[in-house]
């Protein structure tokens, strides 16, 4: 239902708004897309057509190559360059901004917005020395990427659609263009505050303050400037900190989190080398430029908490230092207790036990010394009622793990004497938390080389799975497997 209460709405209906481009040109620069050509459509998100409000009937319309490349624009819609700028590896870049993504608009549907943005638009002012093309690969993986995190309730950007074509593109092997339309709450990422800030627009900023209020702070609306971005960046934060901890629940490490990167409301935002963890591996590195290991997979929570003192220095305008600090002091608390709730749903604890962190802290010591498959360990525990040798546990262990497995599984007994829920009902929660179907990089990785070679077979089989992953789906066993050696560890290119 659209916001009137009407039926869904086709394609050549859908109304756009454009409250950001609306905002003024200090905030981006209008800019008409530079269409791919004869582009070919590759895959139409349904459930994100309902979201808009669009009729999923027209899923097989002729115009998504049209929509989605921009040579046909939505009725409404004012493409524009947003810009921003951003800490990247720990420096401070003045010179980003949309180098190859438009937003479009946003659509009204149910009393929620969404933003549209192209991403593989062309050209923009902000495009520096790129080509303002995105490539086949990495926009599938952006597509699988925002299924994969928003089925396991992790907040993410999505995507519409996808198209490809034979533009060539160059990155470190020539690759062909392609495009999608990225659908979040909002584009706004911490560098917007960081531009405005160190560019002293300091009126504009406080407009911006408001702008993002208005939309998701309501509450806080009218009041004076220095309570709205209090509340802003209090949300920003406690936002971020429930973000950090469900990566880390999951295994997800996003591979570049620049301040750029980094979305104001706290969704995972921009895919790029972004990984899931196969072996349950702390200092796992997804970016295979990331030198350092800045971006570790265990290096995100604080990584995030630096990107937030980033954006509260950006905030040092309108706050005094005390209430940055307090803002900041949230972080850790919040983490902790989210990432402690996420962990005890995984080994289907219901209730709280002063010992569980340590009891969740001594598996995953486990799962790292034995080289564990984590979403595949976590899985097999959701079947565990108390046997014994356990032999599916010890199966995904190293022998020299076995004894101490057999140790824990002892303890996690007696912890689940404690529970007052049946057996069976505590399984079926952790079948609902813990998925069998996982965005695995090898798995992304058949099905990029296929749609490379034109067959699109794969990908779609592998985003209905991501989008129902904690279904059995008999038949697909293949698709739930972990790597052998070789699918371990394969070089992402953080090239997009
Ligand atoms: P990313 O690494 O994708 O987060 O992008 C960082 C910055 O570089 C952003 O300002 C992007 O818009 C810009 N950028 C990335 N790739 C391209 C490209 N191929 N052409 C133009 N700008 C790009
Ligand atoms: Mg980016």
């Amino acid at each position: 239902m659209t916001k009137s209460g009407t039926a869904a709405t086709s394609l050549d209906r859908l109304q756009l708004q454009h409250r950001y481009a609306d905002l003024g040109p200090v905030f981006g620069t209008p800019t008409a897309p530079t269409p791919l050509e004869n582009p070919h459509l590759i895959h139409v998100n349904k459930e994100v057509m309902a979201l808009l409000g669009l009729d999923v009937a027209e899923a097989t319309h002729p115009d998504w190559p049209s929509y989605t490349t921009g040579s046909k624009l939505f009725a409404g819609s004012v493409p524009l360059a947003m810009k921003y700028t951003g800490h990247q590896f720990g420096g401070y870049n003045p010179e980003l901004g949309d180098g190859r993504a438009l937003l479009l608009g946003e659509v009204e549907n149910s009393g929620k917005h969404w933003d549209l943005h192209l991403k593989g638009a062309g050209k923009t002012p902000y495009s520096r020395f790129g080509d303002g093309r995105a490539v086949l690969r990495s926009t599938i993986r952006e597509y699988l990427a925002g299924e994969a995190l928003s089925t396991l309730g992790i907040r993410s950007t999505r995507a519409l659609s996808i198209v490809g074509s034979r533009e060539p593109v160059a990155r470190e092997s020539m690759e062909t263009g392609a495009a999608l339309i990225r659908v979040a709450r909002t584009h706004i990422r911490f560098g917007h505050f960081e531009y405005l800030f160190y560019t002293r627009q300091l009126d504009a900023q406080k407009q911006l303050v408001e702008f993002v209020c208005a939309q998701f702070l309501p509450e806080v609306t009218g009041q004076p400037i220095q309570e709205q971005a209090e509340a802003l960046l209090r949300f920003t934060v406690q936002r971020s900190a429930e973000l950090a901890a469900g990566w880390q629940s999951v295994g997800f490490a996003h591979g570049v989190l620049n301040t750029d990167n980094m979305s104001i409301i706290g969704d995972t935002f921009d895919f790029g080398p972004y990984g899931f963890l196969d072996d349950y591996e702390p200092g796992f590195i997804c970016n295979h430029s990331d030198h350092t290991g800045r971006y570790a997979f265990d290096a995100q929570p604080g990584v995030v908490l630096w990107n937030l003192n980033a954006l509260a220095h950006a905030f040092s305008s309108l706050l005094d230092a005390e209430i940055l600090k307090d803002c900041l002091g949230q972080f850790q608390p919040l983490l902790i207790e989210h990432y402690a709730g996420l962990m005890r749903a995984k080994l289907g604890l219901a209730l709280k036990d002063d010992g569980d962190q340590q009891l969740c802290a001594d598996l995953l010591q486990i799962l790292e010394q034995g080289q564990v498959d984590y979403s595949l360990f976590f899985r097999t525990l959701s079947h565990y009622t108390g046997e014994r040798p356990a032999a599916a546990l010890e199966a995904l262990v190293s022998p020299s793990q076995h004894a101490v497995l057999q140790d824990w599984l002892r303890r996690y007994d007696q912890r689940l004497q404690k529970e007052k829920r049946p057996a069976q009902q505590r399984s079926q929660a952790m079948l609902a938390t813990n998925p069998k179907f996982v965005l695995r990089n090898y798995l992304a990785q058949r099905v990029i080389e296929a749609a490379e070679a034109g067959d699109y077979q794969p990908l779609g089989i592998l985003f209905d799975l991501l989008q129902s992953p904690f279904d059995e789906h008999p038949g697909f066993e293949d698709w739930a497997a972990a790597p052998t050696d070789t699918g371990k560890h394969l070089p992402i290119s953080c090239s997009s």
